[in-house]
């Protein structure tokens, strides 16, 4: 082996920085869990128990983080026909894996190639972690917990989600011990906790303005497609 100490054959990727509210310095991004069936109402609506289908965990890669502000611009991804929006609750973890702060996050999902997966038993890796798939506004600092709240997302003004964060099967706390037990969480980690009812499509052009109690309202504008 020769010395090559730190170097790299190229350029590392950068690391995604979130701006904190009230704070100059900003959250470095380790990687982001996802809960999936978290709202009774929501797992009603894609059809299925909600007392035999139990919460999930996904991932979605550290670079699918995009915005860090309360607007800006995302890509419309490839590969799909029924692109989704999910409003979530988003938590920022911290040292010692504990909650940092809280955002309004997206969990935009290609449901046409979830329902694929889900079809063939396969991962939905595809479905869940492309590129700019985790909108997020600025991260506000919180110590404490936060369990209830209005939590909504409306698409060009017209309301789609209208919940309350008292209705999660699993509590912040839960997800969070659950991470920890998995021995997965780790400070710089988001995690998408889950939506309620009232997910549906959007297109390019489409604004979508979302809110959770008193976390900073986001609005996400849909770009024209890039590629297939
Ligand atoms: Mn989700």
């Amino acid at each position: 082996m020769s010395g090559g100490g730190d170097a790299t054959v190229f350029a590392p990727s950068p690391r995604v920085l979130l701006p904190v509210v009230g704070d100059r310095r900003r959250f470095p991004v380790r990687h982001i869990h996802c809960v999936g069936r978290n709202y009774a109402d929501h797992v009603r609506e894609m059809g299925a128990d909600p007392d035999r289908e139990p919460p999930v965990f996904f991932a979605k890669p550290a670079h699918a983080a995009v915005g860090g502000r309360t607007a800006f611009d995302v890509s419309y991804p490839p590969r799909t026909g029924q692109l989704e929006h999910e409003v979530e609750l988003v938590v920022a973890v911290g040292p010692g894996s504990r909650v940092f702060g809280y955002a309004v996050g997206i969990d935009l999902t290609r449901r046409d190639l979830q329902a694929e997966a889900k079809a063939h038993g396969g991962p939905w890796e595809a479905a869940k972690a492309f590129s700019q798939s985790a909108p997020v506004g600025p991260i506000r600092p919180a110590g404490d917990r936060l369990e209830s709240g209005r939590i909504h997302l409306a698409v060009n003004g017209r309301t789609r989600q209208d919940g309350d964060l008292a209705a999660m099967t699993w509590s912040v706390d839960e997800i969070l011990d659950h991470l920890a037990a998995d021995g997965a969480v780790a400070p710089g980690d988001l995690v998408f906790t889950g939506t309620p009812a009232g997910v549906g499509p959007v297109r390019p052009g489409d604004v979508m303005t979302a809110g959770i109690g008193g976390l900073d309202q986001i609005s996400v504008t849909m770009t024209e497609r890039h590629g297939p």
